[in-house]
């Protein structure tokens, strides 16, 4: 609540309405966006700057209003609001664009208000948009496991320091379903809440944080990183932590379908397949590990692999093979994924026989490795032959005052214990360089 108070204090613009107010605020109010929140929510505090920074622009044409959801929880259940932060926009009583939730970006509100406002307006709006510049010591770009220990590390060595993701803190602990080998817990850890108590962990001790944000550009000879094309963020040092991003199999119909049947994060997603049948592509670890955990909630699983033999870990491999759920499918790859009806159908090829088959079933989820997060920055850093970033002893890269943390460095084992270990060296390296 004490966020509302300093929101009402400083911008007239804004607004904190309940549910009695929200026929004659919201329904006949005109041009709006309705902001439900909660209170110990991160993403509605990473959303509130970016609301109160837009209620400035756009405030003489759309009124921006805040509503406390815990105290509105009738009218919440009646729009069907589910989630904090959502927003949603209204013109002349009419809801409009897309509802947005989560970690939401300044780039899809403005999508969203524009939907609102004549041409000749917009210019004019955009037109009082003013480049900002910041300055840091240090830049961590990206807030999984390594930023945020780096970005922890160098807080609390008093160095002035920023932490940047296109996401909300957590990177991909926060959609792992559970983490039972980072140490200090007896009992395995939901991924969600191992990333937001180390997220919580680095904030309380003061780094900045500027997550949910569109990295329009970076510059890393000169150190500086442009994000939501209007903020320059400068610093002295920059430490990329951006991790991986999971590979596609190539196959037709993938991109298509991706989120409409195929998924790459069985604890999203998983729950969605409660007595169903699955096909899962992959085996290595995560595929072994992952279907593993998707039989819980499924009938049955069907792995397509493209060699003889899993590579994953021998206990997780014994785990699946003795699960009566599983079903194994070795020297295939799939070729075609498409739709019939509600069923995905997934055409596999026979890599030994080239013969193709078709796989009938409720979902598919692609488990086949990752790719390093390195598109803006990649031209001028030393690569491995796989892409990833090289780094000497101290994660420094081959361009200096640039280092790299985590699954993006060119390394054999990819864990959160490793980025947490290269996010404490590269923020131990800089603390002794800065102080
Ligand atoms: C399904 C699954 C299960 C796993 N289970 C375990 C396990 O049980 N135990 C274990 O130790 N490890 C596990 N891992 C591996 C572990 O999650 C990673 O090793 C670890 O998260 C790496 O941390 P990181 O900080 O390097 O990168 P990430 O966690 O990938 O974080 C990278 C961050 O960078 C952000 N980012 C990306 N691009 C940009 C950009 N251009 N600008 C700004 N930010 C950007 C992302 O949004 C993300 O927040 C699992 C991985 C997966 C996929």
């Amino acid at each position: 609540m004490i966020i509302n108070n300093k929101y009402k204090r400083k911008n007239t613009s804004m607004k904190e309405i309940n549910s009695t107010e929200f026929d004659l605020e919201v329904l006949q109010g005109g041009k709006v966006i309705l902001d439900f929140f909660s209170t110990e929510c991160p993403p509605c505090e990473a959303l509130a700057s970016k609301f109160e920074d837009l209620s400035k622009l756009y405030g003489n044409d759309i009124k921006f209003l805040k509503i406390y959801r815990q105290q509105n929880r009738d009218l919440a259940e009646k729009l069907g609001v589910k989630s904090s932060p959502t927003l949603l926009f209204f013109n002349e009583g009419k809801e409009i664009g897309q509802r947005l939730t989560g970690g939401i970006k300044r780039s899809d509100i403005i999508h969203n208000l524009d939907l609102m406002l004549p041409e000749n307006r917009l210019k004019e709006i955009k037109l009082k948009i003013k480049p900002s510049v910041s300055e840091y010591d240090v830049i961590v770009l990206g807030a999984g496991p390594g930023g945020l220990t780096a970005g922890l590390y160098l807080c609390q060595s008093k160095i002035n320091t920023v932490l940047i993701d296109i996401a909300l803190p957590g990177g991909q602990v926060s959609t792992t379903h559970e983490v039972s080998n980072y140490p200090g817990f007896i009992e395995p850890q939901a991924g969600y809440l191992l990333s937001h108590n180390m997220s919580e962990q680095t904030k309380l001790c003061g780094t900045v944080y500027k997550v949910a944000v569109d990295v329009t550009r970076v510059d890393l000879e000169k150190k500086e990183i442009v994000i939501d094309e209007y903020e320059t963020v400068k610093a002295k040092k920059i430490i990329i932590a951006t991790g991986t991003t999971p590979n596609r199999t190539g196959a037709i119909g993938e991109k298509e379908f991706k989120g409409k049947g195929i998924s790459y994060c069985a604890t999203c997603d998983a729950k969605f397949f409660d007595n169903k049948e699955v096909v899962v592509i992959g085996g290595g670890n995560s595929a072994v590990e992952e279907s593993d955990f998707i039989s819980r909630f499924a009938s049955k699983v069907t792995i397509v692999h493209q060699f003889e033999k899993f590579t994953a870990n021998k206990k997780a491999q014994e785990k699946l093979f003795a699960n009566p759920k599983m079903n194994f499918i070795f020297n295939s790859e799939p070729r075609v994924f498409d739709k019939d009806g509600d069923k995905m159908v997934t055409e596999i090829e026979n890599l030994i026989t080239g013969e193709k088959t078709k796989l009938v079933s409720d979902g598919v989820f692609i488990f086949i490795g990752m790719k390093p997060n390195i598109e803006l920055f990649k031209d001028n850093l030393k690569l491995d032959q796989w892409g990833y970033i090289i780094s000497d002893e101290n994660m420094q890269t081959s361009i200096s005052d640039i280092y790299a943390v985590g699954d993006v460095t060119s390394k054999k084992y990819r864990q959160i214990t490793t980025a947490v270990a290269d996010g404490t060296i590269a923020a131990m390296a800089i603390a002794k360089e800065l102080n």
